[in-house]
């Protein structure tokens, strides 16, 4: 059997054990870098590319046990063989090699039949431990992908009900820690049915994902979070938003959509697509859960539709985006609350 070519690195004090083993592994076909110490092999290691490493025990000034320790601080996540080159035919010497970070060990003189099978060994090993690197590779990049693919939607790219949902349980549990404002809102298109059957659902599809994307933009802070709840309705969860803040992000919203119109022909509403949406604010305590919420939200959203929709409606102030507009702001209230 031939075996692939290494570049192998001989540590050996000796002079003529250097030379007879170069001109075996020569014969092999392998190529060779020679140290006569620990130090100037490290050196080497540092400069080329190392297959393999075939290390004395017993050298003047740090010894081969040394050395080992050294190149598998060095190497990281990458493994070079070490076989260890010992006269000393004892037990201990062989464990301390293992220990220091060697793979097998070598009876000093070298018989050229066993090297040679110790080389194949290590080369099978180095070709299984490359494949079962590569496969562990592939494996972790096709989980992250299903992952990944299990928690998005596939037209809008957003988050999907299942990410949705993982992500309000876990907003959840954080506001109620860090005892910070929660807000989530639900919206859903306007008369998005008629939109659908007036201009077919290829343009429905680019409608959605029109929404989407204006929804992305506005959901920007890295812990908020946008997904197509299902159908035309969104879901958006805003940690550390109050309910004031809540209804400015709403009249943002809005102000974006009328910023970037896109026509409806058939909405008694408006004459471009118009959203509205349901918002619910709390701090979560021990008795907030998420089916609360989400019921909260509906039903606030249900109440956007049932004042003219195009709005957004929050549970806890009980007034809708236009009123809050109108309302003096909320620093003034607080400071007649004050006596
Ligand atoms: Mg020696």
């Amino acid at each position: 059997m031939q075996s692939h070519p290494m570049n192998i690195l001989l540590v050996d004090d000796q002079p003529s054990v250097r030379l007879h083993l170069a001109q075996q592994l020569r014969m092999k076909g392998h190529t060779t870098l020679e140290a006569e110490s620990a130090d100037q092999a490290l050196q080497l290691f540092g400069e080329h590319k190392v297959d393999l490493v075939l290390l004395d025990v017993i050298m003047p000034g740090n010894d081969g046990y040394w050395l080992a320790r050294q190149l598998r601080e060095r190497e990281g996540s990458r493994w070079t063989p070490i076989i260890f080159l010992s006269a000393l035919d004892k037990e201990i010497d062989l464990w301390r090699g293992i220990q220091a970070g060697g793979d097998d060990y070598l009876i000093k003189p070298i018989s050229p039949v066993v090297l040679s099978a110790k080389l194949h060994a290590m080369q099978r090993l180095i070709r299984m431990r490359n494949q079962l690197m590569r496969t562990s590779e592939e494996l972790h990049i096709a989980n992250q992908r299903l992952t990944h693919i299990s928690v998005q939607d596939q037209l809008t790219k957003l988050g999907n009900r299942r990410g949705f949902d993982d992500r309000l349980h876990e907003a959840v549990r954080q506001c109620r820690r860090d005892q910070h404002a929660l807000t989530l809102i639900l919206c859903d298109v306007d008369h998005f049915k008629r939109y659908n059957d007036t201009l077919g659902h290829v343009q429905g599809d680019r409608c959605l994902e029109h929404i989407g994307r204006i929804l992305s933009t506005v959901c920007r802070r890295p812990m908020d979070y946008v997904a197509r709840y299902g159908g035309e309705e969104f879901g958006m969860i805003l940690p550390n938003t109050s309910r004031s803040g809540a209804m400015t992000f709403a009249r943002a919203l809005l102000q974006l959509m009328g910023n970037q119109p896109m026509p409806h022909p058939d909405s008694p509403v408006s004459n471009v697509v118009t959203i509205s949406g349901g918002i619910t604010t709390v701090v979560p305590d021990d008795d907030t859960n998420v089916q609360h919420l989400l019921m909260r939200a509906d039903e606030a959203l249900y109440s956007a539709k049932a004042q003219g929709r195009n709005r957004f409606f929050s549970f806890e102030m009980q007034m809708d985006t236009f009123e809050h507009l109108m309302a003096p702001p909320a620093a003034t209230l607080t400071a007649q609350a004050t006596p």
